[in-house]
């Protein structure tokens, strides 16, 4: 059956200002990193995707390396725009990022000018698109000139294969560096994408300050933790959860009887505003408007829709914050 968005696909979602540009992010974007490889349900993927698009998320971020394997999750999100969202290019902001390991050899990772423009012109190919919105160097390179690296996201939207270029994982001050380099160049810093939840608190007084004073917009990624801030992991390790399969970034032994404490308090703290953990977690990463976006992972539908719901609730009193310092202290 082909796809026609919903006509009141607009209606709910709430779209923040990225920054000082001129582009605006819903405020929760889905994030293929996990559930949407070659060796995941196409159809689900697909069906997650365009439900999606349907309750408003415009905003789908890749990374060249998503899968498994590597390359899979632009291959998946390119066969759905081609054959369901070739209508509705216009209405979407497309990501994705090089850094990580991504080919064999010393050009298939980090940042230096040669692995940035291959890999752009390698997700293009799989995503099938003439141009991405959003380019990212996703990680900062200890080796490789900073200058090098910026000039390379330069290039990328000069040459017009990005509409804008993002930092992901650069510390505060080489944001700061990164952020002068571009400017000087003529082409200025869209967006940080930085992991922040309750339990990854690095960026407060520092990174977040920084992106506030240069008028740069942040995406944060893992606000769920990985599916530990929400129900799933109360009462055990549900089957086909992250944490259950084999050699995926959340470990099982992460979850410990300290951790279960705090995640059950937390719980308590969000049924009591009447909502599910992970509504609260993501309502939380959005308090006081200093995130753009929460970029939300997914591996159903229902997951989607329950975590869009938290917007009809990001106020926070404060006595509920110093609930969740508390919490989180003990
Ligand atoms: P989250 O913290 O949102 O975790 C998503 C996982 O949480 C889902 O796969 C699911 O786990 C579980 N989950 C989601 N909603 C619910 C719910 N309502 N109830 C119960 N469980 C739920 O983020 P991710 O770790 O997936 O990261 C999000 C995105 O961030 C990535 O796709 C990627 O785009 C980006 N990212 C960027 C990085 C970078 O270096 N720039 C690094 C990592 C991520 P389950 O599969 O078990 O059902």
């Amino acid at each position: 059956m082909g796809y026609t968005a919903s006509d009141t696909r607009y209606e709910e979602m709430r779209y923040n200002r990225c920054g000082r540009s001129g582009l605006k992010l819903p405020a929760i974007s889905l994030g293929l990193w996990h559930n949407f490889g070659g060796i995941d349900s196409y159809e689900n993927g697909r069906e997650m995707i365009l439900r999606s698009f349907d309750l408003g998320i415009t905003h789908f971020d890749l990374a060249n390396n998503y899968g498994p394997p590597a390359g899979s999750a632009e291959e998946l999100f390119g066969k759905v725009l081609a054959r369901d969202l070739a209508a509705y290019r216009d209405e979407l902001v497309i990501s994705t990022k090089a850094g990580f390991s991504m080919w064999p050899g010393p050009y298939g990772d980090y940042g230096s000018r040669k692995s940035m423009l291959a890999s752009l012109d390698q997700s293009l190919a799989r995503l099938g698109v003439d141009y991405v919105d959003i380019y990212y160097s996703n990680r900062p390179d200890p080796e490789t000139p900073m200058e090098e690296t910026m000039k390379a996201l330069d290039y990328a939207v000069r040459s017009g294969k990005a509409l804008y270029a993002g930092l992901s994982n650069y510390s505060a001050e080489q944001t700061v560096e990164a952020v002068e380099i571009l400017r000087q160049l003529g082409t200025p810093l869209l967006i940080h994408q930085p992991s922040y939840s309750m339990l990854d608190r690095w960026i407060e007084g520092g990174l977040q300050d920084v992106l506030e004073n240069q008028g740069m917009g942040s995406i944060a990624f893992m606000p769920l933790a990985q599916g530990l801030l929400s129900n799933k992991y109360l009462n055990g390790i549900p089957e086909g959860s992250r944490a259950a399969k084999p050699s995926t970034a959340l470990n099982e032994s992460r979850i410990t009887p300290e951790l279960l404490r705090q995640i059950r308090a937390l719980n308590q703290l969000a049924v009591s505003r009447g909502q599910s953990l992970a509504q609260f977690a993501i309502s939380w990463a959005l308090r006081g408007g200093k995130i753009t976006s929460a970029l939300i992972g997914a591996s159903r539908i229902s997951q989607i829709e329950e975590n869009i719901a938290s917007l009809s609730h990001t106020e926070f009193t404060s006595e509920e914050l110093e609930r969740i310092e508390t919490i989180l202290k003990k």
